[in-house]
C-alpha cells in the first residue's frame, strides 16, 4: 500500500492504524522561504476527500489521482464499496449501452437531464470511453442485441474488482464503514468533514481542499447540497412495475410480449407527452405489468405518477405493427377457414400470440373455448380485435421497493457546471452520479451518468491539484535559483 507523501514514514503505520485525518497545519504562501522544501511539501499537499463509494465515486477518485499523483484522495463509503455495482443487472452489472453513442441520442435516454445532457457531458466522456476504459484495465465487455453492455464473465464481480484494484493501485485510500455526517467550510475555504462510525463510538475530522459528493440518493448527499446553498428536488422512485387493478390478469404471470406499444394517461399531464408512448417487451407478472416498456413509461411520467398517487390509465397495443383494420381482416380470414375447429386450438398465427393469451382473450369475452370458429358472433371478433390494439388497464400503484432502480430528483443541473461538476454556489465542491438530479431508462444508462459525472469531476479536481501543485514547483524553483 503506497504511503501517504505527506506522512514520515516513521509515523506513516501508526497513522494507517487510526483513521486518516488531513490534518490542516497553517497554510502560508508557497513561496514564503521559512520552511525547508520538505516542510513545506507536507504543508501544501492538496486533499480530496470523495463521499459515497459508488460507481460516480471510485470513478472519480481513480481519475483525480491518475491525472494528479500527489494528490491524497480518500473515499468514505459508509457501507460497502461499489455495492450498487455488484447487485446491478442482476449481479450481471449493465455497464453501459453500446447502442446510443453520440451525446444527442444517448441524452434522450435521461428523462429528468435530457436537455443538458446533450452537450459537452457525453462528449467529454461518453459509452465508448467507458467500454475503452474498462478493456484497457482488463474488463473484456460484450455488447447485447438492445444494447446493454456486460462485461463478459456476466459477474458484477469483474468490475467491482477492476476499480477497487486500480484505485488501491495508485494509492486511493479506500475507507468503508465510515459515513460522513456534515461538511462545512472554515476561515481558510478548507472543508472540514465530520466522519462517523455507526457502530462504535468514533468521530473524526477531515480536512480537505476538495471534496465530491457522490452519495447517489442517500438523504445525506441532499442534505451537504443544502447546507452549502443548493437546492434539492425532492426525490421520487422511478424505474417501476405498476400494479394493475385486475385480478385475471395473474392467470397470465409469467407471460412475455415481445414487442407491445403502451400509453400511460395520467390525469396531471393534459398536454401531448410523446415519451409516455413506449413501444418494446413487456411481462405480465402476479399482480400487474413489468418489462422494458413499463420501467420506460415509469421512468418518463416519475414524478406525475408520484403526483397522481401512482393512479393512471395505460392502453397497450399488443399487436402494434398491425393496424386494426388488418387485425380484424386476419381474424374473420381465420373465421372462414378454421369454421369446424374449436377457437380454444386455432387461432391466427399472424399476431404472434402465446396459447394461454388467446385463451384469456375468449374468456374476457365469455366465449367458450369449445364452440367452433363457425359459431362465434361477429361483435366478439371485433371485441377481441379491439382488445388486442387498444385495451386499456387501471395502474392502481407501484411495484414495491425492490424493484425500484433510481431516483428522480437531486441537486439541479442548472446549480452545477457541467464541464467541471463544481457547484455554482461553493467553489471547490463537486457533484457527481445520482446525487443529482438525473437519471435515465433501464440499459445501462444509469451508470453512464455515473461515469461520465465521475470522470468530469475527476478530471476538474485533479487538474486544479495538478496546477497548484506546479506553481508551487515553480515557486521553489525560483526559491532556489
Ligand atoms: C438493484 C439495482 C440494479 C441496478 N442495475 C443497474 C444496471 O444494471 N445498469 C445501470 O446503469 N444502472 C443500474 N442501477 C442504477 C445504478 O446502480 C445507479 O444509478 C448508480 O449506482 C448510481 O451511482 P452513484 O455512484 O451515483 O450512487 P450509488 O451507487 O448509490 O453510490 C453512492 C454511495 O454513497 C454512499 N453514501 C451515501 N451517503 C454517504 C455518506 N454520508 N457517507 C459515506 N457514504 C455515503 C452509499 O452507501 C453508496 O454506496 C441499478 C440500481 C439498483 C438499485
Amino acid at each position: 500500500m503506497p504511503q501517504w507523501p505527506w506522512l514520515h514514514p516513521a509515523s506513516a503505520a501508526a497513522r494507517r492504524a487510526t483513521p486518516s485525518v488531513f490534518r490542516r497545519r497553517r497554510c502560508s504562501s508557497v513561496c514564503a522561504s521559512a520552511h525547508s522544501n520538505h516542510a513545506r511539501e507536507q504543508e501544501d499537499e492538496k486533499s480530496l476527500v470523495v463521499v459515497g463509494g459508488g460507481a460516480a465515486g471510485v470513478y472519480a477518485s481513480i481519475r483525480a489521482k491518475t491525472l494528479a499523483p500527489h494528490l491524497n484522495v480518500v473515499v468514505i463509503e459508509k457501507g460497502k464499496f461499489l455495492s450498487k455495482v455488484r447487485i446491478s443487472g442482476g449481479g450481471r452489472c449493465n455497464v453501459t449501452n453500446g447502442h446510443h453513442l453520440e451525446p444527442s441520442g444517448l441524452a434522450r435516454n435521461y428523462p429528468r437531464g435530457h436537455k443538458e445532457l446533450r452537450g459537452s457531458f457525453f462528449n467529454t466522456h461518453g459509452p465508448r470511453d467507458t467500454m475503452r476504459w474498462f478493456s484497457d484495465h482488463g474488463v473484456e465487455l460484450k455488447t447485447e442485441d438492445d444494447g446493454r453492455v456486460f462485461p463478459v464473465t456476466d459477474n458484477s464481480a469483474s468490475v467491482v474488482d477492476c476499480l477497487l484494484n486500480e484505485a488501491r493501485r495508485l494509492g486511493v485510500s479506500l475507507q468503508a464503514g465510515k459515513s460522513v455526517s456534515s461538511a462545512s467550510v472554515n476561515n481558510d475555504g478548507k472543508f472540514v468533514l465530520k466522519v462517523e462510525k455507526r457502530t462504535v463510538d468514533f468521530v473524526d475530522y477531515l480536512n480537505a481542499n476538495y471534496v465530491l459528493v457522490a452519495t447517489g440518493s442517500s438523504q445525506q448527499g441532499y442534505s451537504f447540497a443544502a447546507q452549502h446553498g443548493h437546492t434539492v428536488i425532492p426525490p421520487v422512485p422511478s424505474l417501476f412495475t405498476f400494479k394493475i387493478a385486475d385480478k385475471r390478469l395473474a392467470d397470465l404471470s409469467g407471460v412475455t410480449f415481445t414487442k407491445v406499444k403502451a400509453k400511460l394517461m395520467l390525469d396531471s399531464i393534459q398536454k401531448k407527452a410523446p415519451e409516455l408512448t413506449q413501444t418494446g417487451p413487456l411481462l405480465v407478472t402476479h399482480w400487474g405489468l413489468s418489462g422494458p416498456v413499463v420501467l420506460r413509461l415509469s421512468a418518463w411520467g416519475a414524478r406525475e405518477l408520484y403526483q397522481d398517487k401512482y393512479q393512471a390509465k395505460l392502453m397497450i397495443d399488443f399487436i402494434p405493427d398491425i393496424h386494426i383494420e388488418d387485425v380484424k381482416r386476419i381474424i374473420f380470414q381465420h373465421k372462414d377457414k378454421h369454421a369446424k375447429n374449436k377457437v380454444n386450438n386455432s387461432f391466427p398465427t399472424e399476431f404472434g400470440l402465446v396459447k394461454r393469451f388467446w385463451r384469456f382473450l375468449l374468456e374476457q369475452e365469455s366465449l367458450d373455448g369449445d364452440m367452433h370458429w363457425a359459431t362465434v358472433p361477429k361483435n366478439h371478433l371485433n371485441a377481441i380485435a379491439l382488445r388486442l390494439k387498444q385495451w386499456m388497464f387501471e395502474v392502481v400503484g407501484k411495484g414495491q421497493f425492490k424493484d425500484e432502480f433510481v431516483t428522480a430528483g437531486g441537486v439541479p443541473l442548472s446549480e452545477i457546471s457541467l464541464s467541471t461538476m463544481e457547484s455554482k454556489q461553493q467553489p471547490n465542491l463537486f457533484f457527481a452520479g445520482e446525487v443529482l438530479n438525473v437519471d435515465g431508462v433501464t440499459g445501462g444508462f444509469n451508470f453512464q451518468n455515473a461515469w461520465t459525472g465521475g470522470y468530469i469531476a475527476g478530471t476538474s479536481i485533479g487538474t486544479l491539484a495538478s496546477s497548484s501543485n506546479l506553481e508551487r514547483h515553480a515557486c521553489l524553483q525560483l526559491e532556489a535559483s
